[in-house]
């Protein structure tokens, strides 16, 4: 409870930041990330006038060393508020191969302890029978995290998969996991209802014209103008705009009940630490600076 005022008093929008480690078998290990401090990231650049640094604070940065609970014990009040009727966000943005399945659902050979958010959110006791106007989207009544497991399997199934330069099996859609949750205040009686939407956001990387063409080459704009669309919907909320560009996106259109108003939003980047990702890691850092 006096979580939850504290975050109302100072908004509902916070944003995180993450550096994943580097990987085993990589052949290069120079890093791009500086300092990591007080939640501010310094990120080294070089050009021709020699070396500078950046800066960026942010509510909350994780470097590569954080374990998968350490993350999710900090966002575990943000959850919990689902169940005192709020509705909650949760976006991981980032480049392909920065760690947003690795925070949200977790590595490929899951095991208990390297689970990720969307397993370990779900203490929930039953689902609510809401409208869901995706097409094709089903909603799966549920009472056990075992259940939703389940759900998520299927899911990750369905996941558009192509190839592309990068060849995720993911980097090209959006995975949203959502939560409808129903409870009753045990003092008032009151019926409380949450919602909360778990995205595993499509890659942020632009894209480099060469190497994509036809309907990839437009997959691709589409997916960037889904999320500046989604950038944009969130600065206006931070910056208490009175007017928000819903409309301008699918997505938004779609989380918009859960998006401003007595919604609570966490903006999840990521962020790779190889000195040649430099240039998405920037635009990464922007786009979150921008959102805070
Ligand atoms: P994305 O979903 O952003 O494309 P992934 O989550 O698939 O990126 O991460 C890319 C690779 O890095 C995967 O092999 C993943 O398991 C690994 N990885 C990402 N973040 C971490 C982390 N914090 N600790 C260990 N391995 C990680
Ligand atoms: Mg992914």
């Amino acid at each position: 409870k006096l979580y939850n005022q504290v975050q109302d008093l100072k908004g509902s929008i916070r944003v995180y930041c993450r550096v994943r480690p580097f990987l085993p078998g990589q052949s290069s290990f120079s890093s791009t990330i500086g300092n990591m401090e007080d939640d501010t990231i310094a990120i080294s650049t070089a050009s021709r006038h020699g070396k500078s640094l950046k800066s960026f604070t942010f509510n909350k940065v994780f470097g590569p060393s954080a374990s998968q609970e350490e993350v999710f014990s900090d966002m575990q009040p943000l959850i919990r508020s689902v169940l005192d009727g709020f509705n909650v966000c949760i976006f991981a943005y980032g480049q392909t191969g920065s760690g947003k399945t690795h925070t949200m659902s977790g590595p490929r050979d899951l095991t208990e302890k390297s689970q990720g958010v969307n397993y370990r959110a779900l203490e929930i006791r039953s689902s609510s029978q809401k409208g869901l106007s995706v097409p094709d989207a089903s909603l799966v009544p549920v009472s056990s995290t075992l259940d939703v497991i389940d759900v998520m399997k299927v899911g990750h199934k369905n996941r558009a998969v192509g190839s592309t330069a990068l060849n995720d099996r993911s980097s090209r859609s959006h995975s949203c996991l959502t939560v409808h949750v129903q409870g009753r205040d045990l003092t008032s009686g009151a019926v409380l209802r949450g919602c909360m939407h778990l995205v595993d956001l499509a890659g942020s990387e632009r894209v480099d014209k060469s190497e994509v063409t036809g309907d990839r080459l437009k997959e691709a704009q589409h997916i960037n103008r889904s999320l500046s669309a989604l950038g944009d919907v969130i600065a206006s909320l931070a910056h208490k705009n009175p007017h928000v560009p819903y409309r301008n996106s699918k997505l938004t259109q779609l989380l918009q009940d859960s998006l401003g108003g007595q919604a609570k939003t966490l903006m999840f980047v990521h962020i790779s630490p190889e000195a040649d990702a430099v240039g998405e890691t920037i635009s990464t850092l922007k786009f979150a600076e921008r959102v805070a």
